[in-house]
Order: structure tokens, then C-alpha cells, then sequence
């Protein structure tokens, strides 16, 4: 993808005037604001139908930028060094006289920071005097975005402008990982559990808060395509799209890969393309092949989980 120096301007533009734009990340796409204005984070929860509760994370072009917000401490200057910027993410304590609006931490001492490693957000990001607040670029609860098509399909003409930077590489959100007290996981993502595991010589797991792999009816709704999803199934239901982690001979309207080879990274990086796609058809279902429940598999797993509850 070209670097289009006029849209990074443009997109600058807007902001500036506490507008919100879509921007590319590596991760997926963000819906992008103003992180010091009340007047400009307010529209990402309205634009995303978003409960105000829900806090942002914070997207920073370097330390020196994080410094005027943030307490930064150890471990995290380990991951820091290791895997930003790139799709990590750290909540850290809130500094006294940070200029952060109320509305990115709902009133919380802490605050999610990440290092995006898209080159068009980063250059976007070295243009501004202030960090953007930029969740996910989806209507709450809906599947996340991993094209500008995708978000002009959620938002329509209800967002000024879309910068595009083309398909997301990872197409997964971030990991979240918690140093407020000890480390902690707080979301599966692009970055795999036993790399931070190693850097930081711990041994963390990700605990899910709900009992979910055993009800998931209990699960908080999210990445929702808007029909029932079967997970650990081997063979689909009429009028079901079947979504196999790995290609085979097996062929038909219905099917759907991730994989060519079992790749559970590429797996990842295809599941909201693939969920987006057999949205827009007409199956009154979705049934997934059992998927391993390690390294990616487990983000995935996590996420159609979720997804599941409609
Ligand atoms: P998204 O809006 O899709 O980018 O997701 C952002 C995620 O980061 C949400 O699950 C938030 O709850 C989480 N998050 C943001 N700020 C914090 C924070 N200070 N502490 C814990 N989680 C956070
Ligand atoms: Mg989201």
C-alpha cells in the first residue's frame, strides 16, 4: 500500500477539528479521535453506538508522547522494547495532569495504550500534536473492520472520512496485557500469550471473567455477525455456511477456509474477512470446525465464542 501523503493531511484535517476518521491500523481498522477532547471522543461513542462505560485505547506515536499521559514501570519497558510498535496493548496507571478526556477512561486512574505499526498511522500519528483515541472501527457489538470498505459499510455517511491503508496484516485486535499491579492478560490477540510470557519469565493465562467455554450464553455479545454460530462441528446443517480451519477437497457454496495449511496465524488474520463475507450472503447459520485451542487458536476461539451469543 503507497504512502498517500495528501490523505494523511487530510485526514489530519479533520481531526484537528475534533472529527472522527477511520484509519488503518495493523490490527484492524480504528475509529479514530481526538484522545484530549471531550467534544471529539464523544462522537466515537455515538458514531460506534458504544456504551459510555466502555473505555479507548490510546494510540501513540512514541514514549515521549506517552510520558505526558502515562506512569510507565518496568515489564512494560520490556514489551515496549520487544513488540511495538505492533499489535500489543498496556494498561498503565494515569498520570496526574494528564490532558486525556473523561470520556477515553470513564472516569478510571488507568488507561489502554498502544504502538500501532501500520506506517500510515504512524506517519498520521507523527503529524499530530496530540494521541487518537481509536477503538475498533464497527458499530458495538458487530464484527470488526479490516478494509476502509468494511468501514464505510458500518458507518456509511455518518463518518467524514475514511483514510485507507489497505487490508489489515493481522486482522485480530491487539493483545491487552494489564501492568497495574502484577501483569495480567486482559484480551487474546495479535501477539501470542507465551512471547510476553517470555519476555516478562512469567506464566500468565488468559482468564476468561465468565465461565465461558462451558456456557456461552453468558458471554458478553460481540464480533457479532447477526446470525447462530455452531462451534466443534463436523458436518453443517441445510442452509448453513461451514467455516473449515484448514482447505479441503470438500467443496460447495457453503464452505469456508481460514487456512490453506492449518496456519492458525493466518487463520486469525482471515476471520473477520471470512465472517464479513458470509454475512452478506443469505445462510441462516454458521457452523466452525473444532479449532486447537492454543496460540491464535485460542484468540480465535475466544472471539467466536462471542460471536456466538446473537
Ligand atoms: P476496542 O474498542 O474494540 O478497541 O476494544 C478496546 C478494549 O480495551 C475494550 O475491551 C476495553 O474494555 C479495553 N480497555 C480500554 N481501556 C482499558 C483500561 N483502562 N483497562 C482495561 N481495559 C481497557
Ligand atoms: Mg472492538
Amino acid at each position: 500500500m503507497k504512502m498517500n501523503l495528501s490523505n494523511i493531511k487530510k485526514s489530519k484535517f479533520y481531526l484537528d477539528k475534533n472529527e472522527c476518521v477511520g484509519i488503518p491500523t495493523e490490527t484492524v481498522y480504528g475509529l479514530a479521535a481526538n484522545a484530549y477532547s471531550q467534544s471529539a471522543t464523544s462522537k466515537i461513542f455515538r458514531l460506534k453506538k458504544r456504551p459510555k462505560k466502555n473505555p479507548l485505547i490510546v494510540h501513540y506515536y512514541n514514549l515521549k508522547m506517552l510520558k505526558n499521559d502515562c506512569m510507565l514501570n518496568e515489564d512494560f519497558l520490556k514489551l515496549y522494547k520487544k513488540f511495538s510498535p505492533g499489535p500489543i496493548t498496556f494498561v498503565l496507571k494515569l498520570k496526574k495532569g494528564s490532558k486525556i478526556s473523561k470520556n477515553v477512561t470513564n472516569k478510571k486512574k488507568t488507561l489502554a495504550v498502544r504502538f500501532p505499526k501500520h506506517p500510515i498511522s504512524r506517519k498520521l500519528l507523527k503529524l499530530l500534536k496530540y494521541p487518537l483515541a481509536a477503538p475498533s472501527a464497527n458499530i458495538s457489538t458487530k464484527i470488526s473492520a479490516v478494509t476502509s470498505q468494511d468501514v464505510k459499510d458500518e458507518f456509511g455517511k455518518k463518518l467524514k472520512y475514511i483514510l485507507d491503508g489497505g487490508a489489515s496484516k493481522v486482522g485480530l485486535e491487539s493483545t491487552i496485557v494489564g501492568l497495574i499491579n502484577k501483569p495480567q492478560i486482559l484480551r487474546l490477540g495479535g501477539i501470542e500469550v507465551k512471547r510476553i510470557n517470555k519476555i516478562l519469565k512469567t506464566n500468565l493465562k488468559y482468564k476468561r471473567k465468565d465461565k465461558t467455554l462451558i456456557v456461552p450464553g453468558q458471554l458478553k455479545i460481540h464480533y457479532s455477525p447477526g446470525i447462530p454460530i455452531r462451534m466443534n462441528v463436523n458436518s453443517p446443517r441445510l442452509n448453513e455456511a461451514f467455516i473449515l480451519i484448514k482447505k479441503k477437497k470438500t467443496s460447495g457454496k457453503n464452505i469456508y477456509y481460514l487456512s490453506k495449511t492449518k496456519n492458525l496465524k493466518e487463520a486469525a488474520k482471515n476471520l473477520y474477512k471470512t465472517l464479513r463475507m458470509i454475512k452478506n450472503k443469505k445462510f441462516k447459520s454458521i457452523a466452525v470446525e473444532k479449532i486447537p485451542n492454543v496460540g491464535f487458536g485460542e484468540a480465535i476461539n475466544d472471539r467466536l465464542l462471542r460471536a456466538a451469543k446473537f
